[in-house]
């Protein structure tokens, strides 16, 4: 094993920085980093252009952390190689997770250019080791390296604002659009943080989240210290909630209430995480306040207030009172399909002018344009809509319209 070739220190430990949702832009956020990683450089993506409805941003630089766990006590070269090797006989050869989303080919290209460093948590700081093919993993090793991002694409929609003083912010979060992107790299380009940006709202804090497919009230701090008023009232429900739904069915009367417990696991097929109704799980409570709309294909639309703020609650505690959201398929709905994307003269063209040998995603892309995959599609959203946020301690009340499948206007 060689000796260290350099080890550099930095005054402060990143990984005692917050994580939030991640990856919903990594290496193309078609094929998911499963490691956790935060950022220590990132360049904004400097173009947004928009084609047919849709947003597109240009490819970029970003560096990641990845875990080196699924490789400890291998030479990390030969790590690379024997996967290479492993892919090259079998196209579905299950290889370790750090090849999830970045290539063999990429990772051996970045040794090579002295372009992957380790690192370590010491006393009070991070050290840095760069590394070449030759280095044995140690346990609790951390790579980073460099990954060519592709952002999402997403609905090329208006925030409209409902609310604002000098405290607070208050949106209508469009569907289908995240709140960030990739919270380590600061905003990003196509996330509502990103869009707000562009906007002028450089400095506001989300106090709380909704889901990717869901449209709504989003509160703002715009501040640290509003932004801890909004969240103390959330976290002591101090805020009511109110949000609509479009159901299959609905209830004959008003005001029924559902107190399943609910709990949270990975659903094994898509290893993405779901409430499920369970004796065991956490006290939530729903009230389908009223029938306010039933729509001639036998789906109503709800006004459901939530007093717990329980993990995608209105969609389970809906689904197990027997009326599921018309299109949510997670929870007992119809799936939809998503516009179709990078079908634009101009999206192709941005696909081979940004193009970086060894980027899984870039390859995928070109397979797009070349027909052999089907062009992606933009996530689905559903029918569900957070109406009102009040927070009568402050004295605050937030509604953002309903949207147009509510059929209430
Ligand atoms: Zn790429």
């Amino acid at each position: 094993m060689r000796e260290p070739r350099r080890v550099l220190r930095t005054s402060s430990c990143p990984l005692l920085g917050r994580l939030g949702t991640l990856l919903s832009v990594c290496a193309g956020g078609y094929s998911l980093l499963r490691e956790q990683y935060v950022s220590a450089s990132c360049l904004v993506p400097t173009q947004v252009f928009k084609e047919h409805g849709i947003l597109y941003a240009t490819p970029y630089d970003h560096e990641v952390r990845v875990k080196l766990g699924s490789i400890m006590g291998q030479r990390i070269g030969d790590a690379i190689r024997k996967a290479q090797e492993a892919r090259k006989l079998d196209e579905d050869a299950e290889i370790p997770g750090i090849f999830n989303s970045i290539s063999p080919g990429w990772w051996l290209q970045q040794l090579d250019s002295g372009g992957v460093r380790v690192e370590r948590c010491a006393w009070q700081h991070l050290e840095f080791e760069q590394i070449d093919a030759d280095y044995v993993v140690k346990e609790g090793d951390r790579a980073r390296l460099m990954i060519h991002v592709h952002e999402r694409a997403a609905p090329d929609v208006e925030i409209p604002i409902v609310y604002e003083d000098r405290q607070f912010l208050a949106i209508s979060k469009p569907a289908g659009v995240d709140i960030t992107a990739n919270p380590s790299c600061g905003s990003v380009r196509l996330s509502v943080i990103g869009m707000l940006e562009a906007m002028g709202y450089s400095n506001v804090y989300p106090a709380h989240r909704i889901d990717k497919p869901v449209s709504g009230v989003l509160c703002f701090g715009k501040n640290k210290k509003a932004l801890s008023r909004l969240m103390r009232c959330i976290r002591n429900r101090k805020v009511q909630k109110t949000y609509l739904a479009r159901t299959l069915g609905g209830p004959e009367e008003d005001g029924l209430r559902i107190l399943e417990p609910l709990d949270v696991v990975q659903d094994k097929l898509t290893m993405k995480s779901v409430a499920v109704a369970s004796a065991t799980g956490k006290r939530a409570e729903s009230v389908v306040e009223k029938v306010l709309a039933r729509h001639e294909d036998g789906t109503a639309t709800l006004a459901v207030r939530i007093l717990t703020g329980r993990y995608h609650q209105v969609r389970c505690h809906l689904q197990q009172a027997g009326w599921p959201i018309a299109n949510d398929p997670t929870y007992g709905g119809v799936p939809q399909l998503g516009q179709e994307i990078f079908n634009g003269t101009r999206a192709r063209q941005m696909i081979q002018e940004y193009q970086y040998p060894g980027c899984k995603s870039c390859e995928y892309f070109q397979d797009v344009v070349s027909g052999e995959e089907p062009p992606p599609r933009l996530d689905p959203t559903i029918w569900l809509h957070s109406w009102h946020y009040d927070f009568p301690t402050l004295g605050l009340s937030f509604e953002a319209p309903p949207p147009d499948w509510a059929g209430m206007s």
